[in-house]
């Protein structure tokens, strides 16, 4: 059976699949690029696997107290070597991206200080940890207040407001690499290392921590390179490699991380405590596949751009731009186009192919989201997934593909349902 005719058995019409590989057929470089940054990465894994001697006894299952869990420590070693940091928490305890980041803040925040984002409104779920909006148990009820400066209108830093927006209580700054569910750029680590300079230009001792969530293994450096003293990130996106059942990671200094050990367990318990519950196999295999994963989820993020700009749709990142997360947003202006694009990406799934994604209030969001997701963990977005608020103006973030294949099915499949009900034209191919 030809590919085309596999296609059309999953219900994607020649035509699609023909404008596909147009589109497919000029992106050889950029493809060959992230390649090669793939390989960098895993050696980059591999190595720092050796130096820390991962062996079978490190995948026991431990239960209880979790005392002497040599497998836990390990892997917490192989990140703090591949992150290049003094230490790392690394824990199927931790639940989310969100925990992980305010255990990251509350742990390294006291009453009285105050927290700064330089890279204005952080992440929708973190309005709340913080008490942008209120909410039970925020940093604000804690007394820790918070500032922030916006960007420029162009998506740059506004150096002269962050300037002045750090004072005497400044302790912590927080930046997100990820534009999130904003339609600002994303960062480059380079960009996020002259951020911290800067930071710690107007003042030595004020802590940085950068949001790393979707960026990891997306270039050769982390934000842990470019002095960032806490590197956050969630299991269930680019680290955990799509093997990782849950959990999050905090890379860091010494202290910091000790902090937060503190603060996810209990004083005096610190990192001693914390049973792995047989996740470690997936984990240390997750973080070793995590290179390849993350390159395939670029792959299908480029592709999709240049598919959807070709449509008319403006892109962020565009079809040229380089790239600084997995995360592509594609600007479709319409609810019912949201709804399309997310069907196709939820019929190509290996998982819960005949859902049908609806709109709905998701709790840390303010306004309603569809998602598309047939992931085999739950909620996984380095799997193929879809997602956007119901707002104006109506972009949808696409993220993930566990295989580059998958995820240029998920992207075709979109098409296809954009193009079945009308919302779309596909462009003309030369000779017709
Ligand atoms: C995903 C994400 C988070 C955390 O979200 P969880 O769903 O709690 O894992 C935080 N910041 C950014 C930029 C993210 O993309």
């Amino acid at each position: 059976m030809s590919i085309e005719t596999m296609y059309q058995a999953l219900g994607i019409d020649q035509a699609v699949y023909d404008f596909g590989q147009e589109v497919l057929s000029g992106l050889e470089g950029r493809f060959a690029e992230i390649d090669q940054r793939a390989e960098y990465n895993q050696a980059k894994v591999l190595a720092a696997m050796g130096e820390n001697r991962v062996s079978a006894p490190c995948f026991a299952q431990t239960t209880g107290y979790g005392y002497n869990d040599m497998g836990r420590d390990v892997l917490e070693k192989v990140y703090a070597s591949a992150f290049h940091t003094q230490a790392a928490l690394v824990r199927p305890q931790i639940t989310c991206g969100t925990h992980a980041l305010a255990v990251a803040l509350s742990a390294n925040l006291r009453p009285g200080d105050e927290l700064l984002s330089p890279v204005g409104a952080p992440y929708d779920t973190l309005e709340e940890v913080i008490g942008i909006r209120p909410s039970r148990g925020s940093l604000a009820e804690f007394g820790v207040t918070y500032r922030q400066a916006d960007l420029l209108p162009d998506g740059s830093f506004d150096y002269e407001a962050i300037r002045r927006a750090i004072n005497s209580r400044t302790r912590l700054i927080t930046i997100q690499r990820s534009k999130g569910y904003a339609t600002r750029p994303s960062f480059s680590v380079e960009q996020i290392g002259e951020l911290i300079a800067f930071c710690k230009s107007v003042k030595p001792d004020v802590l940085c921590m950068v949001d790393n969530c979707y960026g990891e293994f997306v270039e050769t450096i982390e934000p842990s390179d470019v002095g960032a003293d806490m590197t956050v990130g969630s299991l269930i996106k680019n680290p955990g490699g799509g093997l990782a059942a849950t959990g999050g990671y905090i890379c860091g200094t010494a202290d910091c991380v000790e902090n937060c050990a503190y603060r996810l367990s209990a004083p005096g318990l610190g990192q001693e405590v914390g049973a792995n519950l047989g996740q470690l196999p997936a984990m240390f295999q997750g973080f070793f596949l995590a290179p390849t994963v993350v390159a395939g989820a670029l792959k299908g993020a480029v592709f999709a751009a240049n598919v959807y700009e070709r449509l008319g749709f403006s892109c962020v990142p565009n079809g040229q731009e380089p790239r600084y997360d997995i995360i592509q947003s594609v600007i479709l202006g319409a609810p019912e186009r949201m709804t399309a694009f997310c069907a196709g990406i939820q019929a190509a799934a290996p998982v819960d192919s005949f859902a049908t994604p609806v709109p709905w209030a998701m709790p840390g969001y303010d306004s309603d989201v569809i998602m598309a997701a047939g992931a085999f963990v739950q909620g996984s977005s380095i799997e193929l997934s879809a997602d956007g608020p119901m707002r104006e103006p109506y972009a949808v973030y696409f993220q993930g593909g566990l295989t580059w294949y998958h995820a240029k099915t998920g992207i075709l499949m979109s098409v296809q349902k954009l193009h079945e009900r009308g919302l779309i034209q596909l462009p003309r191919r030369e000779g017709e």
